[in-house]
């Protein structure tokens, strides 16, 4: 049998149920690994600990499958936890007026390295890790049963399995995509998107509730939303009764979509605008031009994925925070956050609280965001809380 023994003291993580084993923690293994494959694990006294899966290439070198030696890891073990992850989503009574959310969230479902999506009939799977590339053919026959989903369509395409020494892998795994463009429903908002070249799946379902947040404030107000994307908080800012919107991203594509989910929404014309340019330089012009906004938006890209990249991405983070402050009216309110994992939310509270000081204005937090609860966060994972925000206001 495959087995790897941890070296002495190394196994205190796994017993408060800490998923990862890295290579530094092996003393020694058994059997012929290969990439994917179930590992016995075993304390330095070869006391068994539970299943994980073989990782050669990762620093992460087994992810644990389970902390019950007794379990056997196969089909029906990921049915159980597949099952308990979709009862959680029914559980949490979305809206009915949803219907794209995340199905699984990786460790914090007890799956690492899996990531589904479900936008309405159409389900987008990211594999991330060497143990759940082994079980993706046989799971998404699982996937497509128990969901009764039309397709399945596979975006391992994320930066992070070059870590696991595993290719780029995109497409159509089961069933097939609808014609024409695919549709979500988001609170009884429309939006279009695309699953096949978006980012991530496809759309920032992790923002829906911060999204509505902003809706609720945004009546008369100009608006300045900074990394747009396809418009997510445009078109919920013009709901809520936004004067104006004028949305920023350097991706024309994005920007494109934008426009249509605006149009698909019966909005009223003539209120938003899209604008095409790296935020950071925009910011400096509006700031020499001395504009002036009610309410501004940042919701960058993950600037530091690791703790390691923490310090360049603070400067990121403070630059725009900083720039942003001086552009909101008196009275204005910023929806400021981070995606990345490798900043905490007192780092980044800190880092704003830098900004605002730097910028010489008089800022208090009004409200705290994090992702959406289909994104939970397993208390034995706190790296599964990646998304944080604030609400200042000025
Ligand atoms: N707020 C969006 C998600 C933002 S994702 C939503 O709710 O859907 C981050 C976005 O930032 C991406 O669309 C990416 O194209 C854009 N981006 C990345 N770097 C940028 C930069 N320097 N200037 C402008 N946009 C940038």
């Amino acid at each position: 049998m495959n087995s790897l023994k941890l070296k002495p003291g190394r196994e205190k993580s796994l017993l408060r149920r800490h998923p990862w084993i890295f290579a530094s923690a092996i003393d020694q293994t058994s059997g012929r690994l290969e990439a994917g494959e179930t590992v016995q694990v075993l304390s330095h006294q070869g006391e068994p600990l539970g299943w994980a899966a073989w990782s050669p290439d990762s620093q992460i070198r087994a992810r644990m499958w389970s902390f019950d030696p007794a379990d056997a890891i196969d089909l029906d073990f990921f049915r159980q936890k597949l099952q308990r992850a979709f009862q959680l989503r029914e559980a949490l009574a979305l809206d009915p007026l949803t219907n794209a959310y995340r199905l699984v969230h990786a460790e914090s479902d007890g799956l690492p390295g899996l990531i589904l999506d479900r936008y309405g009939d159409v389900l987008v799977m990211q594999c991330l890790t060497a143990g759940m590339e082994a079980w993706r053919e046989p799971l998404a026959d699982v996937l497509m049963e128990m969901t009764g989903a039309a397709c399945l369509y596979e975006r391992s395409d994320a930066d992070v399995r070059s870590l696991e020494g595993l290719p780029e892998r995109t497409g159509v795994l089961r069933g097939r995509l609808p014609a024409g463009s695919l549709l979500l429903r988001e609170h009884g908002l429309q939006f279009q998107v695309d699953v096949q070249k978006g980012h991530k799946t496809g759309f920032y379902l992790d923002q829906r509730d911060n999204r509505a947040r902003l809706q609720a404030v945004a009546r008369g107000r100009t608006v300045l939303n900074c990394f747009a994307y396809t418009g997510g908080f445009a078109v919920y800012a013009l709901v809520g009764g936004a004067a104006s919107v004028l949305s920023v991203d350097s991706s024309a594509e994005a920007l494109a979509l934008g426009r249509v989910n605006v149009a698909l929404n019966s909005l009223p014309e003539g209120r938003d605008t899209w604008l095409e340019g790296d935020v950071f330089q925009v910011l400096r012009q509006m700031r020499d031009q001395a504009r002036r906004f009610d309410l501004i938006v940042l919701d960058p890209p993950k600037f530091a994925p690791t703790v390691a990249q923490a310090e360049r991405a603070a400067r990121g983070y403070k630059d725009i925070n900083l720039l942003a402050l001086k552009l909101l009216a008196p009275g204005g309110l910023l929806f400021t956050f981070s995606c990345s994992g490798g900043v905490s939310p007192e780092l980044f509270q800190k880092i704003v609280a830098g900004a605002a000081l730097d910028a010489g204005v008089d800022a208090r937090i009004v409200g705290v965001m994090a992702q959406g609860p289909d994104h939970p966060v397993a208390l034995n994972f706190p790296e599964g809380a990646y998304l944080k925000g604030l609400i200042l206001s000025v």
